[in-house]
């Protein structure tokens, strides 16, 4: 920049001085043309930029002063310098007031003047574009600094929302809940925006649909997947699956994924096809880690829970939920009017087939046993473990001969069902025996519903055994 020279044009109806001036100025290497009035001058001047222009005060037609002012209009920044002679002061002070640079006074006797006079208003230039170049950059620096301000503003924003929904998301202990809620909070974190939740099944094998918010028409019952094989992870061909269900507008998926298992996918729609900002992408990747944890916190106070209430052998309810749910059942019976009955039934001979096979193989027989029986009830009747190979279920809404036939229908299956080692039991086969009884019918009080139930055993296994009683 240091080498930059000015553009001029030198203004004057003398030929002789503009020649002489132009001469000196090409001389000394400045690009610069001439005009001999201020018509011709305002001619160049749309033609061309120049920096500075060297203008006399009188001229016919257009005049200094009135080309001074014209030049103001065209570029605020053009440098304008008078060439004047001793008799026109007032009128260079004029000029002055109006925004002209300096003047020279006529015959321009010393040369250097003209020349140092040049060299300042150069300097001038290349400040004044240095000073421009700086603000331009402060305003750039300005406008950074604004956006940073507005970013941190929304970050902290987004992280106190986010604390919040992830507060609420780890209070609930409830797994339906847990789910209800984290698509009710990711939609409300990227904007209220369509939410989905797919969990895997125990299988892993398939996504089911487990909540969802703002869907509007899409169709919920088509949602869930099934694949082929176990999924570990998101993969491509996940996504590719779970895109051609979600076929409005964009989607986001993200796994929900805690310290180690892959519970499920959280995902957001946009129907206006719109693709996701950042901000929405990481919203989803910080809530689905938190997503994850409720889930986890949940099953494992399900698992506490059920602790309590389950039978570590086979799953099934133990005997001290049996009390507590058998009594409020007989309530609930009396209050409505209506029969409970009780299954009581003990395996046949199990002491041999421990003797036999061992206390493993008993306990392999026992876990099947259970299952069998689970699978042959209703959702409303509750199998218990009442203790070692004895077994109790409660029947709500049963009489005694509805519940006989249930007795019939497990004994059957159970006597048809190839346990290890069966054949060798004294009837060639694991059987079972059972008793019933019937409250009000065989007494009120559990206590007495429950000796009732003992007592009919008793007598199926007087009977000799695998039968009903
Ligand atoms: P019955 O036909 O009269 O019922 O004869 P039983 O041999 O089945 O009756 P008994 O009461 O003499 O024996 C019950 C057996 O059940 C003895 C015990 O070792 C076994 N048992 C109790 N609890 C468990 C358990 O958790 N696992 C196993 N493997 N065996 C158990
Ligand atoms: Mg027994
Ligand atoms: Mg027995």
């Amino acid at each position: 920049m240091s080498d930059w020279k000015p553009s001029i044009l030198v203004v004057d109806d003398e030929n002789t001085f503009r020649s002489a001036v132009l001469d000196l100025l090409q001389d000394v290497g400045f690009v610069c043309a001439a005009a001999d009035s201020g018509e011709a001058a305002l001619d160049c001047l749309a033609k061309q930029h120049y920096n500075i222009v060297f203008t006399d005060l009188r001229m016919p037609g257009i005049d200094g002063l009135a080309l001074l002012r014209e030049i103001k209009k065209i570029d605020e920044s053009i440098i304008v310098v008078f060439i004047t002679s001793h008799t026109s002061i007032d009128s260079t002070i004029e000029a002055l007031r109006l925004g002209a640079y300096d003047y020279l006074i006529k015959p321009l006797e010393d040369i250097e003047l003209i020349l140092a006079m040049i060299h300042r208003i150069t300097d001038k230039i290349l400040l004044e574009a240095e000073k421009k170049s700086l603000l331009k950059n402060l305003q750039e620096k300005n406008r950074d600094l604004d956006e940073s301000r507005q970013k941190i503003i929304q970050y902290s924003v987004d992280i106190s929302a986010l604390y919040t929904a992830e507060k609420e998301m780890l209070s609930g202990l409830d797994l339906e809940e847990v789910y209800q809620r984290s698509v009710a909070h990711i939609s409300r974190l990227v904007g209220f925006k369509p939410a989905l939740l797919w969990v895997f099944d125990k299988s892993r094998t398939k996504l089911v649909l487990k909540s969802h918010c703002r869907l509007g028409n899409l169709d919920e019952k088509s949602l869930s997947l099934e694949f082929p094989q176990v999924i570990s992870r998101v993969s491509g061909d996940l996504k590719q699956a779970l895109i051609s269900k979600v076929t409005q507008g964009t989607a986001l998926f993200h796994p929900v994924q805690g310290h180690q298992p892959f519970y499920g996918v959280l995902s957001i729609l946009n129907l206006k096809r719109r693709p996701f900002s950042r901000r929405q992408k990481e919203m989803m990747t910080r809530f689905s880690f938190s997503v994850a944890v409720a889930i986890e916190n949940a099953q494992l106070y399900h698992e506490v829970k059920t602790l309590g209430t389950r039978d570590a052998l086979t799953g099934l309810f133990n005997r001290r939920h049996f009390e507590d749910i058998f009594k409020s059942e007989l309530l609930r019976g009396a209050r409505h009017h209506h029969p409970v009955s009780l299954i009581f039934f003990d395996v046949d001979y199990f002491k041999k087939y421990n003797d036999a096979h061992g206390h493993l193989m008993g306990d392999v027989v026992l876990r099947k046993l259970a299952e069998l029986v689970q699978s042959r009830v209703r959702d409303t009747d509750i199998v218990c473990r009442y203790s070692g190979e004895e077994f109790i279920i409660v029947l709500p809404y049963t009489t005694k001969l509805d519940a006989k036939q249930l007795a019939e229908d497990i004994r059957q299956s159970v006597a048809a069902y190839k346990f290890p080692y069966g054949e060798q039991q004294p009837d060639g086969a694991v059987t079972i025996s059972f008793g019933i009884s019937e409250s009000p019918l065989d007494g009120i009080g559990s206590e007495i519903v429950v000796k009732s139930a003992d007592d009919a055993l008793y007598r199926a296994k007087e009977m000799g055994r695998n039968c009903v009683c």
